[in-house]
């Protein structure tokens, strides 16, 4: 079989992925800081002001001069895309499903260039680089792949039984208009690329708004669709501070729609202001995750050791999906712990461009601060550092924000860390007396994203029945609480941590961005008859005059 690139079958690469990234850095690395436009209404657009996109794994690097847009770029982006609204929404579903799964299949092709670009700027080591980038082109390709297994969700539904007329009811999902998609630093290109394939499959024409810590390559995102040809207004590309021109977007009453990934308290800001409206528009939210990872005492500890290790640290914690909190059973509790700390010492920290990097920098300076601040009031809490507990320097490190990965034991449960998102390398582990007790920690959060298990399957079953998470997953060594794909496992969060209920690449998605019309007609066969009827009776008379 083929081999597909997945975050669960990244491990073991051919090496060919090694070869084609590593000769993408090195060409990307001589053509750095190159100043990039936003994309309005098909074309580049500069703003007055301009800010230095640099690199967290060496703050020397400027990757791209980018644009500080404000208020103004949001009225002229918003105003693109209702211009080129009509003419999108009525351009036929097919055709709309062949676009974008020809921008999909630029985004593969371009695979090894825009890796290397998500390397250098966000930090992720290679083979997740890789990884966010296929995942978008396989999240646009299920986008379009539901709108065909649906007919375009054109659908007949049951006839009316009204007597002596012939009636159909027909129901139709129809796009909103102009959707507004705010993404995250952390998955660039698939929260991007996720929300906005989905929109404009469905007929809606979008403006994208990116994390400016990742401006640089979304806007390389956004290029693609660029160059696949969509027509001029139908996605457009600003970038700016998330408080201005962020601010300036949700605010304004032409949009229709919006859907933000990121932090709970950005998102439930937004939720409030995009409600201020005279009427309720439809916002999808994917927000933050304090995820458990469970361990039972009949736990196969070795799938659980490199499931853990690899969701607690993959892109540094900074995932929303990634093991923060891991509750194991008394019985294996020392067992465990000392497996951990034996799997998390042998993590190699770097550049993550490196082959053999798995943990890069943290994002940038207030992250890295936070993780200094966080380890102190650990320590100050009554936590012990397993492994870790501080950032790196010399060398290299000293040049960008790198923290070590770090697993705290003896924290009372009582403390707030427990229920934070820190969104950084550091998870806490604790002991339970038994699966109740964990099962109760595990739900006792405000968020609801992802869960792992690690047990027999009778306690499997047990788990999926009582955890509150979008996304579950029991004795999985490729990630105890991370690693989803479209089509596999569709991605999305339960109470804080979500607010439409259905998840990215999964079979209710892409309806999230269109309303339902149900048409009913009755037809006028019979008003045709009397009109024949009347015909012919003026005919008749015409005929006898004659
Ligand atoms: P933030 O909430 O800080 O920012 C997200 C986006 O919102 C950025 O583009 C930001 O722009 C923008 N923004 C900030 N303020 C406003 C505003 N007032 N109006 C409009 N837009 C605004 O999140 P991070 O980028 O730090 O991402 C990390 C968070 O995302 C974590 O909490 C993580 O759990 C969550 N996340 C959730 C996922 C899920 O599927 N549930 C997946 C991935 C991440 P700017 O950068 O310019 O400030």
């Amino acid at each position: 079989m083929a081999f597909k690139l997945t975050y669960a079958t990244m491990f073991n690469p051919p090496e060919e992925l090694h070869t084609g990234f590593d000769k993408a850095v090195a060409k990307l690395k001589q053509n750095l800081g190159k100043e990039y436009g936003m994309i309005i209404d098909g074309r580049d657009v500069f703003a007055d002001e301009k800010f230095e996109d640099r690199s967290p794994v060496n703050t020397d690097w400027v990757l791209a001069i980018m644009q500080k847009g404000n208020a103004s770029h949001a009225k002229m982006a918003i105003e693109a895309a209702r211009r080129a609204f009509p003419a999108w929404s009525r351009t036929p579903w097919k055709k709309r499903v062949q676009l974008v799964r020809k921008a999909s299949a630029l985004i593969e092709k371009r695979i090894f260039e825009l890796g290397a670009a998500m390397a250098l700027e966000v930090g992720k080591n290679r083979m997740e680089s890789l990884g966010d980038v296929q995942e978008t082109a396989d999240l646009i390709y299920w986008s379009a792949q539901m709108m065909e297994e649906n007919d375009g969700f054109v659908k007949p539904m049951g006839k009316d039984p009204l007597v002596g007329y012939d009636a159909t009811n027909t129901s139709v999902l129809k796009p909103y208009g102009v959707w507004l998609v705010v993404s995250p630093f952390n998955f660039p290109f698939a929260l991007s690329g996720g929300p906005v394939g989905a929109a404009l499959v469905a007929g809606n024409t979008v403006v994208l708004k990116p994390a400016t810590d990742t401006a640089w390559i979304v806007r390389l995102y956004a290029e693609c669709l660029r160059d696949a040809g969509f027509p001029p207004g139908v996605f457009n590309f600003v970038t700016g501070p998330g408080s201005t021109l962020g601010q300036a977007l949700v605010d304004s009453p032409e949009v229709d729609g919006v859907t933000f990934t990121g932090s709970f308290d950005v998102g439930m800001k937004m939720f409030q202001d995009f409600g201020k409206r005279n009427y309720v528009r439809p916002i999808i939210l994917e927000l933050g995750g304090k995820n458990p990872a469970i361990v039972s005492k009949n736990a196969d500890l070795d799938r659980a050791t490199i499931g853990i290790v690899r969701s607690a640290f993959g892109l540094q914690g900074q995932k929303c999906s990634a093991a923060s909190r891991v509750l194991v059973e008394e019985s294996v509790y020392d067992e465990m712990v000392s497996r951990l700390k034996e799997a998390a010492e042998k993590l190699v920290i770097g550049d993550p461009t490196e082959k053999a990097t798995y943990n890069g920098p943290v994002i940038n300076k207030s992250s890295y601060n936070d993780f200094k601040n966080f380890c102190e009031e650990i320590n100050q809490g009554g936590g012990k550092f397993l492994v870790g507990g501080n950032v790196k320097s010399g060398g290299m490190f000293d040049k960008g924000y790198f923290c070590e990965s770090t697993f705290v034991i003896d924290l009372p449960f009582s403390h707030r860390l427990w229920k934070h998102e820190m969104f950084l390398p550091i998870t806490t582990i604790g002991k339970v007396k038994d699966l109740d007790e964990a099962m109760k920690i595990a739900n006792s959060v405000n968020y609801g994203l992802t869960a792992g298990f690690y047990g027999s399957s009778k306690e499997a079953k047990w788990f999926f029945d009582n955890i509150e998470a979008g996304v579950t997953y029991a004795n999985r060594p490729q990630g105890a609480t991370t690693g989803a794909w479209p089509g596999f496992q569709p991605f999305g969060g339960w109470k804080g941590s979500g607010a439409s209920g259905k998840n990215g690449g999964g079979y209710y998605y892409v309806q999230l961005y269109m309303h339902e019309q149900i048409q009913t007609l009755i037809k006028p066969a019979p008003v045709k008859k009397a009109k024949k009827a009347v015909k012919k009776v003026a005919k008749k008379k015409v005929t006898k005059r004659k």
